[in-house]
């Protein structure tokens, strides 16, 4: 009897059911296909969702993801950086050294991945979502273009590029070209609207303008490049950020994404400007349709991000220190520990699993 190597991923078989220990056939890649060793894999909040099996729509409403093509098992892990250690015959030139795997693949076929806009194919089949993420020793990719070496980054770090950093990255380049007089509005101040901050400051923007309801977190902003900040729910808000943006709000980007933040934040730009939305609260929006028209607004929805905008990233990444919380390591075989906490809200910053 012969026996063939095997791996351990995390699986779960139900929904909010725990995450247990399977061992799997090692698989041998064919074609392009490059089998990566897993050294790192985010923790990330998308993952609460994912094991949860809905996302909340508002108003009691829910989007369940196993009518999205979200099939059990699931094998989460979008945020992976590892090392090639195997590659198919068509595969071609590899990266050398810890990479970052893009997760947001698509079918690599249609107009919209030949645009490089995997992440927004009508046949996604993301690592970690639709296919079998890093929450595992061992991850198949299925071409090397979505490798990317990260050079000295930190490995650990580096991994939280693949989603909270990219999907920040495409948002902010929505925006376009930002003039010295003008300004961007951050909606809500978490992870990702710090991140947004700090990286609008270090592309150079002057007048940032930060929105939240707690008052710890404007402070946050204020330490990670905002400058000005304000509650939303304070009276004459929208005439206060106005004066402070001195009718110059070129872009909104929309952190939150709830009926009220969206309404609010299209009152705010000048004509021709952008709001841009990536919160997934959830609600509606209702807005007279000649004042789009008149005042030439775009409303955006921005999700994840491109292959081209993940390379950008890791190269300004290599330039800059982006991340600026605390980042926690905990071993891979903890998976299931570390997303139950996540859940419950017990972690401060970010948590990657380790399997170096
Ligand atoms: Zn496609
Ligand atoms: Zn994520």
């Amino acid at each position: 009897m012969s026996t063939s190597p095997t791996y351990i991923s995390y699986p779960f078989t139900e929904f909010q059911g725990d995450l247990k220990a399977v061992a799997n056939e090692l698989p041998t890649p064919t074609g392009t296909q490059v089998l990566v060793k897993v050294e790192y894999c985010g923790v990330c909040h998308s993952d609460v969702h994912l094991h949860d099996g809905y996302y909340e729509l508002g108003q009691g409403k829910k989007l369940k993801l196993e009518e999205r093509g979200i099939h059990l098992p699931v094998t989460l892990g979008h945020e992976i950086v590892g090392r090639v250690v195997a590659a198919g015959e068509e595969a071609g030139e590899l990266p050398e050294g810890p990479a970052l795997v893009y997760p947001w693949t698509g079918c690599g076929e249609c107009s919209v991945c030949r645009r490089g806009e995997e992440n927004l194919c009508s046949r996604p089949a993301a690592l970690g979502v639709h296919k079998p993420g890093g929450y595992a020793q061992y991850v198949l990719v299925p071409h090397p273009r979505y490798i990317m070496s990260i050079g000295k980054l930190n490995p650990a770090h580096a991994s939280l590029l693949a989603c909270s950093g990219l999907t920040t990255y495409s948002a902010i380049k929505k925006i376009g070209t930002v003039y010295d007089d003008e300004s961007v509005v951050v909606v809500g101040c978490g992870g990702l609207g710090l991140l947004a901050i700090r990286i609008l400051a270090l592309r150079g923007v002057k007048n940032i303008i930060a929105l939240d309801l707690a008052a710890e977190k404007r402070e946050l902003a204020v330490q990670v490049g905002a400058t000005a900040t304000f509650d939303p729910a304070s009276e004459k808000v929208i005439q206060n950020i106005q004066a402070a943006a001195r009718e110059k709000c070129v872009a909104v980007l929309d952190f939150v994404g709830s009926g009220p933040t969206v309404e609010l934040g299209i009152a705010l730009p000048r004509r021709g400007g952008k709001v841009i939305v990536v919160g997934l609260h959830g609600g509606e929006l209702r807005y007279p349709i000649p004042y789009v028209i008149t005042r030439a607004i775009s409303i955006i929805g921005s999700y994840t991000g491109s292959l081209p905008e993940q390379r950008e990233l890791v190269e300004f990444a290599q330039q800059h220190e982006l991340f600026n919380f605390p980042i926690r390591t905990r071993p891979l075989h903890e998976a299931n520990d570390a997303l139950r906490d996540l859940a419950r809200g017990k972690v401060q910053g970010r948590v990657v699993l380790d399997n170096r």
